[in-house]
């Protein structure tokens, strides 16, 4: 139908020549707002001769013509014409004729004869009307069927991408921990030498040389460390493991870590430990731990004169505790202009401090997500030129016993000199020869064995306080000796050792009955806790 014009194309196919004119006459004289423009064939062939040719509103079509006959013409004439509404008009009033004519495709069924008049415009305007709804309908639904086909081509899609992303990350993950070792090892190894070589007697050149080596070997061991922080909270591997945390011994243990590094700024270093902060918590103390040493760090080094306060309290919130750890310093400050960009990764509020103050952008990206997986939360104020102050808030999930002797404590009561039998089993000449001196040093009998089965023997003929198992030997690996020995019934306390920080290694060497586990390169100062806590657990057994 021509909108505008109101103007209705129509077909009218039948083989009386009376009926033709009759319905004609109906149509031209109705009167309404719609005008008939009437078209008409005779039989069923010129019918869709002329449907070929032209374009029609409606076609009215008899149920008898010469070449065709009953329902037979309404299948052939919607499928000339699918979409052009069939109106069937016949001489007889058939109620099983009509319903056959409406099934083989026919919009409406008509009869003849008196009434015509009041019933064919309105019968026209209706099947139109009605054939435009029921193709829209059609439309909708295959629209509908279209983009559900879409939807499900993109799920596979997505779900596939997905899987490759997984398998993706997997192997990210396996190839990091595998990098972490590679370069880990070695590193233990410059540190660790380095360490030994600071102590021995040296010119002051020399001096100066090793403290760069320290110094450099140190920083890259905090990069190679962020960047596998970074990359498994990425690939979210990094897993929170809350024990028992002593926030004094923890404060204490970043004070006398970092104290040294302000002082030689000539800093001020302020450390205030509110006393509603609870003794003992449940968290990740080592994630804590990073965290803070991250924002400390910082302090210092964007502060060239003043001071570094650290203040620790406690607060509630909502019927929820927290302890808030406060660092501020008198730097540089941070331009109201970077505040938003700092948290972002490998982001720097100014990209020339780059060459000034070194240093990766990835510090405080890693320690907000550490905050996170903590459960807590990171802000900062910030002034150009003055100062910052970032705030660290984590749960406080009080821990209800007696607070434990402190590392500070147990090391003064050692002081400084131990007593027993260490066996150490690593493979690594360097790294024996560390060990050997440090533990040496702390007044210890040391025995070495390059591999496992070595070890095995002479736990047989020698008795040892306590082993020192690197996971990572020849042959036989670390976690396999231990399952070994404790299998033999031999009730030594085994510390593993791994320059893979991956949480699945620490897994395995606990399932193997390791009974701690300390990261490579290994810190002097967690070596002693370790070795305090399972020095004195062997005497006790020794002596029952
Ligand atoms: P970076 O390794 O560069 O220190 P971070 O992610 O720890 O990386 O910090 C990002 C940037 O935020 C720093 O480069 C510095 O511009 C700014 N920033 C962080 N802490 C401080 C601070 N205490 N004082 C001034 N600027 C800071």
């Amino acid at each position: 139908m021509t909108q505008q014009e109101n103007i209705v194309k129509v077909l009218l196919v039948d083989d009386d020549e009376l009926d033709r004119r009759l319905v004609k006459l109906v149509l031209v004289q109705s009167q309404g707002s719609v005008r008939f423009n009437i078209d008409t064939a005779a039989s069923l062939s010129e019918a869709l001769g002329k449907m070929q040719s032209g374009t029609y509103d409606i076609i009215l079509e008899d149920m008898n013509l010469s070449d065709c006959r009953g329902t037979e013409i309404v299948e052939k004439v919607s499928a000339a014409v699918p979409n052009v509404p069939i109106v069937v008009l016949t001489g007889f009033d058939d109620d099983d004729a009509g319903l056959e004519a409406i099934r083989a495709g026919a919009e409406d069924y008509l009869v003849k004869g008196s009434g015509l008049e009041y019933t064919l415009v309105k019968t026209i305007r209706y099947a139109i009307e009605r054939k435009k709804s029921k193709a829209s309908l059609i439309e909708a639904k295959n629209e509908l069927e279209q983009t559900n086909a879409q939807l499900m081509q993109t799920t596979i899609k997505a779900n596939i991408l997905a899987q490759e992303a997984e398998k993706a990350n997997v192997a990210k993950s396996q190839f990091l921990a595998n990098i972490s070792h590679e370069i880990r090892t070695p590193m233990n190894a410059i540190i660790g030498f380095g360490e030994v070589l600071a102590e021995e007697p040296l010119g002051d050149v020399q001096k100066s040389y090793v403290k760069l080596i320290l110094d450099s070997a140190k920083r890259l061991l905090l990069l190679i460390n962020d960047i596998l922080d970074f990359s498994r909270i990425e690939a979210g591997r990094m897993k929170v493991e809350k024990t028992e945390c002593d926030v004094q011994e923890l404060i204490a243990n970043i004070e006398s870590l970092m104290r040294p590094e302000a002082t030689a700024k000539n800093l001020e270093f302020n450390v205030v430990c509110e006393q509603n902060v609870p003794p003992l918590i449940k968290t990740d103390s080592l994630k804590l731990r990073q965290c803070l040493i991250n924002l400390v760090s910082n302090a210092i080094k964007f502060t060239e004169q003043g001071k570094i306060d650290i203040a620790v309290e406690s607060f509630a919130d909502n019927e929820k505790s927290f302890i808030e750890f406060r660092v501020t310093d008198t730097g540089i400050g941070i331009p109201a202009d970077k505040h938003d960009a700092i948290f972002e990764v490998f982001t720097q509020a100014d990209g020339s401090m780059t060459r000034k103050y070194g240093g990766t952008g990835l510090g405080l990206a890693v320690t907000r997500q550490l905050a996170k997986l903590l459960g807590g939360s990171i802000k900062f104020t910030s002034e150009e030129g003055k100062g910052s102050t970032f705030i660290l808030s984590i749960p406080a999930d009080v821990v209800h016993t007696c607070r434990k002797a402190s590392s500070h404590d147990v090391i003064k009561e050692y002081n400084g000199k131990f007593s027993g039998e260490i066996l150490v089993v690593e493979d690594s000449p360097a790294n024996q020869l560390f060990l050997r001196r440090t533990l040496e040093k702390l007044g210890f009998t040391v025995s070495v064995t390059a591999d496992g089965l070595q070890a095995i023997e002479a736990v047989q003929t020698e008795k040892f306080d306590l082993i020192l198992m690197d996971m990572q030997l020849p042959n036989m690996k670390g976690f396999e000796v231990t399952k070994k020995l404790h299998s033999m019934g031999f009730k030594i306390p085994i510390i593993a050792m791994t320059a893979s920080l991956m949480h699945e290694d620490e897994q395995q060497c606990r399932q193997a009955g390791s009974d701690d586990f300390i990261a490579k390169p290994i810190d002097c100062g967690l070596l002693i806790k370790v070795l305090c806590k399972y020095i004195t657990q062997a005497e006790v057994v020794h002596t029952a």
